[in-house]
Order: structure tokens, then C-alpha cells, then sequence
């Protein structure tokens, strides 16, 4: 899964670091769903670092901010630093921004199929914090603006004293089985394209096993039993917690598909599957696990 970057360590603690980046720390700079990269013909990715970047960090730049500052550390990987670009605007980098020499902005989705491993994981979860910071921009309280805890990763309102932490949504991921077969989905006008499972996010109110029993009775019309949790997975790109579950279907097998939400949704046989061991979601490491471990699911 992308997470898994071992043996390098992936270190998040918060720290106000204001001593200025190394030339070779890396930046991170985000147009909503476009990130400033490169991606070379065999698919590794290269993210400008902070020489690359001298052009755009300039105190006139800098005065110009609305949150008073170009770059915010984020987390290091090793001894990598990773910063993201907060912009001219609310967490933008502007669209008018000239061209920073052999990048550009593309989709976050080139993500998936870039190397190497542990620099794309740092990339979609500075997607996920891009996020976060852009929309805390104001006080959703009082719409005051928005300041950051020198203390925590915090944004805190000096005008009401509200305080938000980021955000993450929980949600499932649900591998529903019956023998030696589990329902692999397709998702209604989303960009990926490929084999899914059954996945919802958890309701206010809900536990995570309950938000399963629903999302299957929502999406196929089934109910379940012997609910067990697997692994779970940070997923930036939609800025998700996702936790895996496999279940048992209990009672009548035939398929009532939510057609809104899917475009096919079918019990496939163990046999019939192809599966990816290096797989970066946990979608496909649940669906490897079906395939190759018949007798857990016997
Ligand atoms: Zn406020």
C-alpha cells in the first residue's frame, strides 16, 4: 500500500520550524487537483525543491500572502523536508503563475502510477493538508482569520477562540464474501476505472461495523455477518481514513444494485480474479488477500 515505505520513516510530529529550508528540501504546490511535478517516461515522479523554486519565493511574494507566508514545513521522510506552497491567494498557487522550468501541474491521479513509493505517499498526504490549510483559510464560526498554533498543527480564530484539527473522514472498505467469492463494484462516474469493492463513508453516530452492514444493504441490497476489521489505510486524495472489512453475505445472495452510485456490482469467483500483490490501495491488497488466502474465507 503507499503508506508502506519501510525501510524509510515517515515522521509527522508537528514542529514550527522557522529557520529557512534547505536547497534541496522539496515543495510541494497544489492547484486544487494538480500538483507542480514531473513525471519522466518511466513513470518516476521529480517535485521541485527549494533551488528549483527560487524564482517564486520572493519577499514581494512573501508581503503579498494572505497568510503571511510562502512555504509551511509539513512533515520529513528520513531526512527529507517537505514543504507546501501556500501562495498569493488562499492556499493557491495562482493560476497565472508563470511556468516553473520542466514542471507543471497535473493530476493528482498521475500519483498512482509514479515512483518512487515513498515520495508519492508525501505528495498525496500533502495534498490532504493543502486541503486542510486552503479551506481553514477562515473561521467557519465567525469567519474571522484563521491563524496557525505555533504549538500544534492547529488553526486558531483570535477573534472567537475556535480551534480546528485536521480533518480526516473516516470511511469503509468492504470485502463481502460467500465461499469463493467475493462482490467486486465499479463506481458510477469516478476516474477509477478499475474493480472495486463496496466503500462509504462512516455516518455521524455510526460505528465503522455498522457503517458496513449499511453500505452493503445501500449499494447491493444484502445483508452481512462476521464482520472483521483487516488493516486500514490514510488515502489523501480524498482526504479519508479507510478501514477494511471483510464480511460474510447472510441469507439471499441476488444482487440489488444502487444504480447512482454503481455501475456494476457481481459476486466473482477466487478463480477468475487477478490481483495485484504491490498493489498501492487497500482495495487491491484486500482483494489480493481473498485471492491468494482460500482458507480464511472457507
Ligand atoms: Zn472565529
Amino acid at each position: 500500500m503507499i503508506q508502506e515505505i519501510t525501510p524509510k520513516v515517515f515522521h509527522n510530529e508537528f514542529a514550527n520550524i522557522t529557520e529557512p529550508p534547505a536547497e534541496t528540501d522539496v515543495i510541494f504546490a497544489f492547484q486544487g487537483r494538480f500538483l507542480l511535478c514531473r513525471q519522466e517516461e518511466d513513470g518516476k515522479m521529480v517535485f521541485p525543491s527549494v533551488e528549483d523554486f527560487r524564482p517564486w519565493l520572493t519577499r514581494e511574494r512573501e508581503e503579498k500572502a494572505p497568510s503571511g507566508e510562502l512555504l509551511r514545513y509539513l512533515f520529513c521522510i528520513d531526512d527529507t523536508r517537505y514543504y507546501l506552497y501556500r501562495g498569493d491567494t488562499n492556499g493557491y498557487a495562482p493560476e497565472t503563475e508563470e511556468a516553473l522550468a520542466g514542471f507543471s501541474f497535473e493530476k493528482l491521479f498521475t500519483l498512482r502510477t509514479g515512483y518512487p513509493q515513498d515520495v508519492c505517499f508525501a505528495a498525496i498526504t500533502a495534498y490532504h493538508l493543502y486541503a486542510w490549510y486552503r479551506d481553514n483559510t477562515f473561521c467557519g464560526r465567525c469567519g474571522g482569520r484563521m491563524k496557525h498554533s505555533e504549538t500544534e498543527r492547529a488553526a486558531c480564530c483570535p477573534s472567537c477562540g475556535n480551534i480546528v484539527y485536521p480533518r480526516i473522514n473516516p470511511a469503509v472498505i468492504i470485502g463481502l464474501t460467500d465461499g469463493d467469492s467475493i462482490v467486486m463494484t465499479r463506481y458510477a462516474g469516478r476516474e477509477t476505472k478499475g474493480n472495486a469493492l463496496i466503500a462509504g463513508f462512516c455516518e455521524i453516530g455510526e460505528t465503522a461495523e455498522e457503517t458496513v452492514k449499511r453500505e452493503v444493504m445501500e449499494e447491493v441490497g444484502l445483508e452481512v455477518e462476521d464482520i472483521r476489521y483487516y488493516k486500514s489505510q490514510p488515502w489523501g486524495f480524498e482526504l479519508d481514513l479507510l478501514m477494511g472489512f471483510f464480511c460474510k453475505v447472510k441469507g439471499s445472495r441476488d444482487i440489488h444494485m444502487d444504480e447512482r452510485e454503481l455501475s456494476s456490482a457481481k459476486w466473482i469467483k477466487r478463480e477468475d480474479i487477478t490481483s495485484d500483490p504491490n498493489g498501492i490501495s487497500l482495495t487491491s491488497e484486500m482483494i489480493h488477500h481473498f485471492h491468494v488466502h482460500p482458507e480464511e474465507f472457507a
